[in-house]
């Protein structure tokens, strides 16, 4: 491969591009704003896809090490209504293609595949600059630059590579997600934990609603989902623990307390977590030397799908790429329009799994989701 490839972003999607490259024997580079690894803890489990995830880990020769982390039992999908009962509980029976791994476990494969120098920490990219013939020079925080031939935009929602190719700017989607944590729930949290289960319970009503995830290491990770106007959300001081957890739990007046002291009983201070997203279909026009992929390119709401595709993008991107070693625009092309027809497709999916969790027609939109069948 003649052109030389710049990656900004060392998550998901970043790291199976350059693993994959890297399997076909061509080198890449990743800057990464965090200084190190460990730098930031890397949220909860995630659920990866026969149809996309597990393909690009399969791409990337990490099947075994994928298969080696998975938390058994995990798939477990439990539905609660507000007072704790049952209205679905559906057991891990090993058959649900969905396994559940942690972000960090996956990230920790990704890296440890990658040749030592491959990631460059503490490179937060704050400027770039087209210096003609599709390169960009890219200056980054520490007053450090370097030209890219080939510029890789996979810096997650808030990308500074987008600009080059789309004006869209992410908006908040009305729905702020808080996260909690409990920790050692056998012992400390037993009735909160058995509510939960062995896998995921959810317990949604209109406009708001509890998940949570029971995660390996006795670990209960929950997301409050609240649809509030942001202006709402900023006037909560999250400094302000005890103050920030009292308006929080007030909206579920009425709640079971196994439900609300996922968020009353937390380990953790709440973080809250706005929705933004890009429209669903966002597009750009093919521009020399730069594209986007994962969250750069199509920020959606949570519905399991995001980090899926992340990973999907980077193996197709590297599989176009190694298609076409020395016609680097016509990979762009290939990835571009494969790209756009399917993120279009899952954002709008998305936006309707959120609707069907803490829409009108909560809780019945998810159970009919997850079943198939007509509830009401
Ligand atoms: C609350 C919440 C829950 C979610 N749950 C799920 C789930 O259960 N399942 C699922 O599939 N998806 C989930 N998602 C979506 C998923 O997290 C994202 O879609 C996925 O992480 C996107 O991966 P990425 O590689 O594109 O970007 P990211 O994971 O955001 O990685 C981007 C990387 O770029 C780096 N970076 C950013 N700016 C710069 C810069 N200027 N210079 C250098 N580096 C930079 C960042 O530090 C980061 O490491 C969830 C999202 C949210 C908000």
């Amino acid at each position: 491969m003649a052109t030389s490839i710049t990656i900004i972003g060392a998550g998901l999607g970043g790291l199976v591009l350059a693993r994959v490259l890297h399997v076909h024997g061509i080198a890449a580079t990743i800057y990464e704003a965090d200084p190190s690894p460990d730098a930031r803890t890397q949220g909860g489990q995630l659920d990866i896809h026969e149809h996309d995830g597990q393909i690009a880990l399969a791409e990337a020769g990490l099947t075994a090490e994928f298969r080696a982390i998975i938390h058994q039992g995990g798939e477990a999908t439990r539905i609660l209504d507000p007072q704790g009962n049952a209205l679905l509980d559906e057991p891990d029976d090993g058959n649900g293609g969905r396994p559940e791994v942690l972000r960090g476990d996956l990230r920790r494969i990704l890296l440890d595949s990658l040749p030592n120098g491959t990631v460059k920490w503490g490179r937060k990219l704050v400027s770039i600059r087209p210096v003609g013939g599709g390169r960009h020079e890219l200056t980054f925080a520490d007053g450090t630059t370097d030209t890219a031939e080939l510029l890789v935009g996979a810096d997650g929602a808030w990308s500074k590579v987008r600009p080059l190719l789309s004006d869209a700017v992410p908006e908040y989607a009305g729905t702020v997600f808080v996260e909690t944590y409990l920790y050692d729930v056998d012992r400390r949290h037993r009735e909160t934990a058995e509510a939960v289960g062995p896998g995921a319970m959810f317990a949604f009503a209109p406009a708001k609603g509890i998940a949570a995830h029971r995660e390996s290491g006795d670990v209960l990770h929950t997301y409050v989902e609240l649809s509030r106007p942001l202006d709402w959300v900023n006037r909560i001081d999250f400094g302000d623990r005890e103050a920030a957890t009292e308006t929080l739990v007030n909206e579920f007046d009425g709640w079971a307390p196994e439900l609300t002291a996922l968020l009353t009983d937390g380990d953790t201070a709440p973080v809250p977590r706005p929705i933004y997203t890009l429209p669903s279909s966002h597009r750009w026009d093919r521009t020399p030397g730069v594209t986007l992929l994962g969250d750069a390119a199509h920020l959606m709401p949570p519905s399991g799908d995001g980090a899926n595709l992340a990973l999907f993008d980077g193996a197709q991107l590297a599989k176009a790429l190694v298609a076409h070693p020395t016609d680097v625009n016509a990979a762009l092309d290939e990835f571009e329009s494969a790209m756009f027809t399917r993120s279009a497709e899952v954002a709008v999916e998305a936006h309707d799994t959120l609707d069907r969790c803490i829409g009108e027609r909560a809780p019945y939109g998810l159970i009919e989701l997850l079943t198939g069948a007509t509830v009401r």
